[in-house]
């Protein structure tokens, strides 16, 4: 029997507006427990919530760049439970009339571009947070209380981890570029629940499980494949799961239950009475429109034209606006696209794996690494040597032409020095000359090796391997 996987994603983005959704207090991450909060924010009876309009407009952006509907009315209503982190026993969100509906987003998968669905694109306000002590009580910070966030909902069109986590890493990536989020996972800026079911060729399917708040890409990309595998598992054992909500155990790398769908949450919805219905003109979803910067997948095509790189290359290079960045102004500088990119992708891209870091946490900047390249372009230091500067740069945060100097990496460009190190080669290898002469190349390889050693690396290969071929069909 064959299954298929559903994977459908719901993603929490908090917006960097200065302010809350509905109060002046400030949405700075930290400071001082219970600072950041005042009456509106905490729901105290008599209080007046207001929307901040920033927050809408950077749903409509988020919207605009998932090739969303934007609607032209819209509203907020409150959705009632109680939890402690919410001490107004609602949280103001949107219901039925969702501010974005009906977009799509392409991610590349192993058998080419896919379309992903966007059912949704809502507004609403954060929670607080709880912490529990190890005496058993609990202490409750309400700073995030009321931080705009917007909910992103797709369609159940992913069929597996991998295309879930290229699905992330694209609209993480487009919220980072339209800058209407931080998209830091690990101050919870980001936050993501999967639904997860398999169908069965012969069309019987599991019910579907919710895991809640994952943390990283990679605890999604573990949930889907431990769920997917329990999933089947019960298929084959001609059973079903239970609908329900579930987290993911890190530690254990399995799925623990929560609490049955049935009695989770009858949140009796209604619309907010505090709030007005919202009008949302076609100018002014123009106006944003045309303020949105440019998105990785445009960012891509053009860098294949204008730089003439592999699209594979430039797809790596845009995932992040940083790197982005970082490429386009060392090849301003530079003058050399292909070398920066394959630079960018090799040596680049290791050590920032190696060191789990982003570009900008890098101890130099673009033009240190275009002077760099400049230094392989005009031929003063090799590829090769290259590498290790590069090395020494990201470790000390040295210049690229302080590290030359102090390491002797100069290149011997010099031909008569050169010259007078070939001579002095093919003079100690009597037998590799033999070898040449019937026609054995690996002789020559190995002389242009000699040299290289004999002068520490150091002098310019092009003109090793010229010279070598001269003074050998001399001969
Ligand atoms: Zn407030």
């Amino acid at each position: 029997m064959n299954y298929r996987t559903l994977v459908g994603l719901e993603i929490h983005a908090e917006l960097l507006t200065e302010s809350k959704m509905f109060c002046t207090c400030s949405t700075e991450f930290g400071g001082d427990v219970n600072t950041h909060c005042c009456p509106i924010c905490i729901g105290l009876p008599g209080t007046l919530p207001v929307i901040n309009k920033r927050a809408i407009e950077f749903a409509i952006m988020a919207g605009l760049s998932a090739n969303c509907k934007i609607a032209k009315k819209c509203k907020m209503d409150r959705k009632n439970y109680f939890y402690p982190d919410l001490p107004k026993a609602y949280q103001i969100s949107q219901y039925d009339m969702p501010i974005c509906t009906d977009g799509y987003m392409e991610i590349e998968t192993e058998s080419g571009v896919k379309k992903i669905g966007i059912e949704r694109i809502h507004m609403e306000e954060d929670t607080g947070k709880s912490l529990h002590t190890e005496d058993g009580s609990s202490l409750l910070n309400y700073n995030r209380c009321g931080v705009p966030l917007i909910e992103i909902v797709s369609r159940p069109d992913m069929a597996s981890a991998a295309e879930a986590t290229a699905f992330l890493e694209k609209l993480k990536a487009i919220l980072e570029y339209i800058e209407v989020s931080d998209v830091k996972m690990e101050q919870g800026s980001l936050r993501c629940d999967v639904n997860v079911n398999v169908v069965a060729d012969d069309g019987r399917k599991t019910e579907i499980a919710e895991i809640k708040n994952l943390n990283s890409f990679k605890a999604a990309a573990k949930a889907i494949e431990y769920e997917t595998a329990r999933h089947i598992e019960a298929l084959e054992d001609g059973e079903n799961t239970l609908k329900d909500t579930r987290r993911w155990d890190d530690v254990k790398g399995v799925t623990v239950s929560m609490r049955s769908k049935e009695y989770a949450n009858d949140y009796r919805y209604f619309p907010e009475p505090d709030l007005v219905e919202m009008e949302i003109s076609e100018e002014w979803i123009e106006l944003i429109r045309k303020e949105l910067p440019e998105l990785p997948e445009a960012k891509k095509e053009r860098f294949v034209k204008l730089y003439g790189i592999p699209v594979y290359d430039a797809g790596v290079i845009v995932s992040s606006k940083a790197l982005a960045a970082f490429y386009e102004d060392a090849v301003s500088r530079a003058g050399d696209a292909k070398l920066a990119s394959n630079f960018i992708m090799t040596e680049v891209l290791r050590r920032l794996k190696e060191t789990d870091a982003n570009i900008t946490d890098m101890p130099f900047n673009s033009t240190d690494f275009a002077n760099l390249l400049k230094f392989v372009i005009d031929g003063t230091i090799s590829n090769n040597m290259a590498k290790k500067v590069f090395r020494e740069m990201a470790e000390t945060g040295k210049k690229p032409e302080k590290v030359i100097e102090e390491k002797g990496m100069k290149q011997i460009t010099d031909e008569s020095a050169i010259e007078e190190i070939v001579v002095r080669v093919i003079s100690e290898n009597p037998q590799s000359i033999e070898d040449y002469k019937n026609g054995k190349d690996r002789a020559l390889g190995f002389l242009v090796g000699q040299v290289m050693k004999a002068s520490k690396g150091k002098a310019a290969p092009q003109t090793v391997n010229r010279l070598i071929r001269d003074k050998l069909s001399n001969l």
